[in-house]
């Protein structure tokens, strides 16, 4: 029996099923953590209507007691374009989504959506393949190279990914802004030997620096442009109340800036994701904060909601953990 949480009209309401469509065809998975992504926030504070929630989950197959540990993807590029073809796939035009709510004890999915992680032991660090993933292909937008000078506009879990990635796998200069007075993120930011700036910095962190990467909210964006260098690169993947925000097209046009929006980013087999995460647990685990049980998770969504907090990535602990 699947028993959760979905967000419905409004409020998070407990759900329990005992019966799936196409049961046969599909695997049942139990959840052990789903981390909470800016995703799920978006249908908390009500933007988003869908009431499936929660993807960034590890957990086992239910018939595998002594199998590996999991994780799903949720999005799919279709493997058959020009695009999927030629290893593009975060530009695959006809990819597919799949629904579910992690935040219960188990879900039930395609076999196509799992991903073995290669380990047996629990360790909550593989919570964040996915986030990962999202971090990567913010990276791609960008078009990376090792003599650029990055600007990481946002310290949550994302943003501070990013930056993380950047400076493994370029060794480049990385700036992170952020709001300050966060010891945990700064702590964070000081290993992976980036630099920390406040927005009312904002200007000094972007000079010199022509790969922008925005994980704020669509309304920094036009801040943001005004103080861009000319023949910028820039990608946002930010979570916002507004769809609509005021650019002045001068500040595009005449400095040649390349604007590449980052979702979606259809998702393959996380390979070298995991084999990251693997190499640096210790550091990525640091960005695990909280943790909830699954009965309390409205109580962690308004931890979320209180911005002094320095919480980073929340945890729902969606079933008792078997080693
Ligand atoms: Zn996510
Ligand atoms: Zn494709």
């Amino acid at each position: 029996m699947i028993e959760g949480f979905l967000k419905q009209k409004g409020n998070i309401v407990k759900v329990v099923q005992d019966d799936f469509p196409n049961k046969d065809s599909k695997v049942l998975v139990d959840v052990y953590y789903c981390g909470i992504c800016g995703t799920d926030y978006q249908k908390y504070i009500g933007m988003d209507t869908v009431s499936e929630w929660g993807h960034e989950i590890i957990g086992k197959i239910h018939s595998q007691k002594d199998g590996n540990l999991v994780t799903i993807r949720t999005t799919y590029p279709c493997g058959k374009c020009m695009d999927c073809n030629t290893g593009h796939f975060e530009k695959c035009q006809n990819w597919s989504r799949l629904n579910m709510n992690g935040f219960a004890n188990q879900v039930c999915v395609d076999e196509k959506s799992i991903i073995d992680l290669g380990v047996k032991k629990t360790d909550v660090v593989f919570s964040l393949v996915e986030p990962l993933y999202v971090a990567h292909s913010l990276i791609q937008h960008v078009h990376p190279t090792c003599d650029a000078v990055y600007s990481v506009i946002g310290n949550g879990t994302i943003g501070l990914l990013t930056a993380f990635l950047l400076r493994k796998k370029y060794e480049a200069e990385v700036r992170v802004v952020g709001r300050r007075n966060l010891p945990k993120r700064k702590k964070f930011i000081e290993e992976i030997g980036a630099s920390y700036y406040s927005f009312d910095d904002l200007e000094k962190a972007l000079k010199d620096s022509n790969k922008i990467i925005i994980t704020t909210p669509y309304h920094t964006i036009p801040n943001i442009l005004k103080v861009v260098d000319s023949y910028s690169f820039v990608t946002f993947n930010g979570i916002s109340r507004e769809n609509i925000i005021p650019i002045e097209m001068d500040q595009w046009h005449f400095k040649n800036i390349n604007i590449w929006p980052s979702f979606p980013h259809p998702q393959t087999d996380f390979s070298e994701e995991i084999k990251i995460i693997k190499k640096n647990k210790e550091l990525l685990r640091s960005i695990i904060t909280d943790f909830y049980n699954l009965d309390d998770i409205e109580e962690a969504f308004k931890r979320l909601t209180d911005k002094k907090q320095d919480c980073i990535k929340i945890l729902i602990k969606c079933n008792e953990v078997k080693k």
